[in-house]
């Protein structure tokens, strides 16, 4: 059989890529702004006619091409920016594909002028359907003038698949928008069927953003800066009050260049948590510099979207700056647990009267006295004495003090049998005999009316925990267990920072500080439970887990605490557990209100039921 491929003539090609680059009017707009402010123009005129499908026009004052490379400039992968794929990596243009001048030529009639600063003459160049119809040499100013007429002439289809002008204009007025915030540096301005519709003078940024938005705009805006090692972060949060029904003011540059980020936009809207209502979206203009190198802007052909190597160092650095603004400008109730709608716990402890915390001190503690601890470095792995007593204390000041909740078994609720809520069967609670199992040192196991429970130990006593430290904190009645001697800890400038918000919350679960220093704090009381060897790991476990915190739409401080707290101080799998201890466990567990998941939302508990075996045993 004769061979049937073939290369496929440049301009087919050219309208192939044009297919990817050129969607409508605005994606010229785009290409044509990107290419005026790689040539380094401090003056950039947008010239538009019905919606950019009569006429997209952009002239600039920038560098200008020489002869022979105005001519370069519409062959594919023409380009000036890069030289080699390393440079993808240190890239500080907007292009480097050199293909959106190649596609725009194959899909429309294109008028090219250009001069450069040293030269007397420039040149003309007109191309329609990548054909060049002309080249002359011409008088013009320095700079280059792109004029894209009759977009999609020979591509009917695209033609007609265009919107109104209205939505096509949208399109563009918001590529422009985008290109004016990244450069507030630049003068923009743009004409549409004659009239000015823009005019956009260099200024600073925030002056940049008040003249595209409006007057009104200046006085919602928040500053955020924040410089890391990472990153760097300037711009502006608009105010909660002023946040808009539609995501139309979010913009995010990095290094410039406008990107959409689910991702980092969730960091925002976690930032603004609690404070927005309903349906409606935080407005903000967010510069991120990070090193070109740990971000990938190539993996799409319009570049709205970036790869970055650790997102999630970005998100909580971001996240923290904007809270941080908020809370600055006094508009996060940041440690105002009162009102955080988080704090609305379902727990029915309003009616309690409130005591005063009472402070325990352990006459036992013999500072001399070995810890049979053995911690490693932030993983937290510790061998408990095995004896009843210290199990017992790790539920101190965790159990509610009312008769109601001494549960016991006959109390729980199991899905599968709602009749009877009977967990246990009644042949087995009358014997003394052992109800439960250890299994593996990571499960236990009980058996229960319809079968078999296995409960994940870590998990379960995780939620136990949290659902008792939620209790406290927001009752504010913690059980503080006194230092013998005060203990001082060193962190961080910006750990301290952390360790600051969270301070009123810490105090609420039975920490208590002497000092709270620049560098270090002291501690003079921790809550009940926490063994003092372990209390400056669990505060850094807390530090990590409050920068590491990843997107959860239902973040507060105080929740993040108790599920961190909750984490450290849990039983470990490996650890092994007394039948009293188990059985504690099983009964703490199903006093809570969410027993079958752990803060983090993992399954704490499955059932299996005698009809599983039977079937496995068929
Ligand atoms: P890219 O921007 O990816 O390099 P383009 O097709 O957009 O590819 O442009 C091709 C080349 O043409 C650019 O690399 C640049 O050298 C030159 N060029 C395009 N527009 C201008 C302009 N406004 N001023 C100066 N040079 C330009
Ligand atoms: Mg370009």
């Amino acid at each position: 059989m004769a061979d049937i491929i073939q290369l496929l003539p440049d301009h087919v090609a050219n309208q192939i890529a044009a297919g990817e680059v050129v969607q409508r009017p605005a994606s010229v707009v785009k290409e044509l702004l990107e290419n005026a402010i790689d040539a380094q123009a401090s003056l950039v005129k947008l010239i538009v006619k019905d919606a950019g499908k009569t006429l997209i026009q952009v002239i600039d004052d920038g560098k200008g091409m020489s002869t022979t490379d105005a001519r370069l400039s519409f062959e594919r992968h023409a380009t000036s920016k890069i030289k080699s794929a390393e440079d993808l990596f240190r890239l500080n243009t907007k292009g480097f594909r050199g293909e959106a001048l190649a596609s725009i030529a194959a899909i429309a009639h294109v008028e090219l002028k250009t001069k450069q600063e040293q030269t007397e003459l420039g040149t003309q160049i007109e191309i329609e359907g990548s054909v060049v119809k002309s080249q002359d040499v011409i008088v013009t100013p320095k700079g280059t003038s792109i004029a894209v007429k009759h977009l999609f002439f020979n591509i009917p289809a695209r033609r007609n698949f265009l919107k109104s002008n209205t939505v096509e204009l949208r399109h563009i007025i918001d590529e422009f928008h985008r290109v004016a915030l990244a450069h507030p540096d630049i003068t923009f301005v743009m004409f549409h069927n004659g009239s000015e519709s823009f005019n956009l003078p260099k200024s600073n940024y925030r002056q940049r953003v008040v003249n595209i938005f409006g007057n009104k705009t200046n006085e919602k805006l928040v500053p955020v800066e924040e410089e890391t090692e990472v990153l760097k972060i300037s711009g502006f949060v608009a105010k909660p009050e002023f946040a808009r029904k539609t995501k139309t003011e979010q913009f995010f540059f990095v290094n410039n260049r406008f990107i959409k980020s689910a991702y980092l936009n969730h960091a925002i809207n976690a930032a603004f948590d609690g404070l927005l209502k309903e349906g409606s979206y935080p407005s903000y203009f967010l510069n991120l510099s990070v090193d070109p190198k740990t971000i990938d802007i190539n993996i799409h052909p319009t570049k709205t979207e970036i790869k970055f190597d650790d997102e999630h160092t970005l998100y909580a650095i971001l996240r923290s700056s904007v809270k941080h603004s908020l809370g600055q400008f006094n508009i996060a109730p940041v440690l105002d647990f009162e009102h955080d709608q988080n704090l609305d716990t379902p727990y029915s402890y309003r009616e309690k009267t409130i005591s005063n915390p009472t402070v325990e001190v352990d006459r036992t503690f013999n500072p001399f006295q070995e810890e049979k601890t053995n911690v490693k470095a932030r993983g937290i792995s510790t061998t408990y004495k095995r004896d009843t007593a210290e199990w017992e204390s790790l539920y101190v000041g965790l159990e509610s003090k009312s008769t109601k909740s001494h549960h016991d078994f006959s109390e729980i609720e199991v899905e599968s049998e709602p009749e009877t809520g009977l967990l246990f069967s009644d042949d087995n609670s009358n014997k003394v005999s052992q109800t439960t199992y250890q299994l593996h040192n990571k499960y236990i196991i009980s058996t229960i009316k319809s079968g078999m429970l296995i409960i994940d130990q870590h998990r379960a006593h995780q939620r136990i925990l949290y659902e008792g430290l939620l209790k406290y904190t927001t009752i504010k009645e913690a059980v503080s267990q006194q230092l013998l001697f005060p203990l001082v800890l060193e962190f961080s400038c910006s750990e301290m920072k952390l360790l600051g918000q969270l301070k009123e919350d810490l105090e609420h679960t039975g920490f208590v500080f002497s000092a709270f220093k620049a560098s270090a704090i002291e501690i003079t009381g921790v809550p009940a439970n926490v063994p003092e060897s372990e209390v400056s790991i669990i505060l850094e476990q807390l530090i990590n887990d409050v920068e590491q915190e990843v997107p959860d739409s239902n973040f507060s401080a105080t929740d993040l605490l108790a599920k961190s707290l909750s984490k450290s101080l849990a039983v470990k799998t490996g650890q092994s557990l007394t039948i009293m201890e188990q059985e504690h466990l099983v009964n703490s567990l199903f006093a809570c209100k969410e027993p079958s998941v752990s803060p983090t939302n993992k399954v704490t508990f499955i059932t299996m039921s005698v009809d599983d075996f039977d079937k496995k045993f068929m």
